[in-house]
Formats: structure tokens, sequence, C-alpha cells
């Protein structure tokens, strides 16, 4: 996680969504599909305008390094949500 991430979750101006995984900030991102294309998994897709994922993640980041506007974030395991 980076600096600041628990920070940005908190902030409900900035609105983290929380996924399996990942949490995604709708209002950052482009809708790029970089992490989409990105991901080795294969996990992330685009769903009615949000970033969704299903199960099968790995945790390897690349999600979260690869997105240009610091919009999806690998959570902490304890933050880990169901769905
Ligand atoms: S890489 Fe970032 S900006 Fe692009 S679709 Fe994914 S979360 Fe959105
Ligand atoms: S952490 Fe890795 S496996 Fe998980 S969603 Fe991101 S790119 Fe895919």
């Amino acid at each position: 996680m980076r600096p600041g991430g628990k920070w940005f979750w908190a902030s409900g101006i900035l609105r983290m969504k929380p996924r399996l995984n990942v949490q995604w900030n709708e209002i950052y991102c482009k809708r790029c599909i970089l992490c989409v294309e990105i991901c080795p998994e294969q996990v992330l897709f685009l769903e009615k305008d949000e970033i969704m994922e299903k199960p099968g993640c790995i945790r390897c980041y690349q999600c979260e390094s690869y997105c240009p506007d610091i919009a999806i974030e690998v959570m902490d395991q304890e933050e880990k949500h169901t769905v």
C-alpha cells in the first residue's frame, strides 16, 4: 500500500471503492484499462464504467504500480472485503 493509502480510503471525497483485493477510485480513474491489460491473472475488468475484480488476484501489485492516476490500490490483507 502507498503511504497515505488509508487516509485516501477514509476520505469520502476521494471515493475509494473496495473490491476483493483492490480498491478503486472512481473519480481519479480515467478508464484507460491499463490495469485490466497488465493484470497477469486477468481478474480486473471494466463493467458499467467501473473497474471490477473477480477472484484470482495474486497480489502482485502491478495494477497499483502501473496505474497512471493512483486510482487503484491493493488493500492490506486485514482490509480485505468479501462480496
Ligand atoms: S490503470 Fe488506473 S486510470 Fe487506468 S483504468 Fe485502471 S484504475 Fe483507471
Ligand atoms: S494485484 Fe496483480 S493480480 Fe491482483 S488485480 Fe492487481 S495486477 Fe491483478
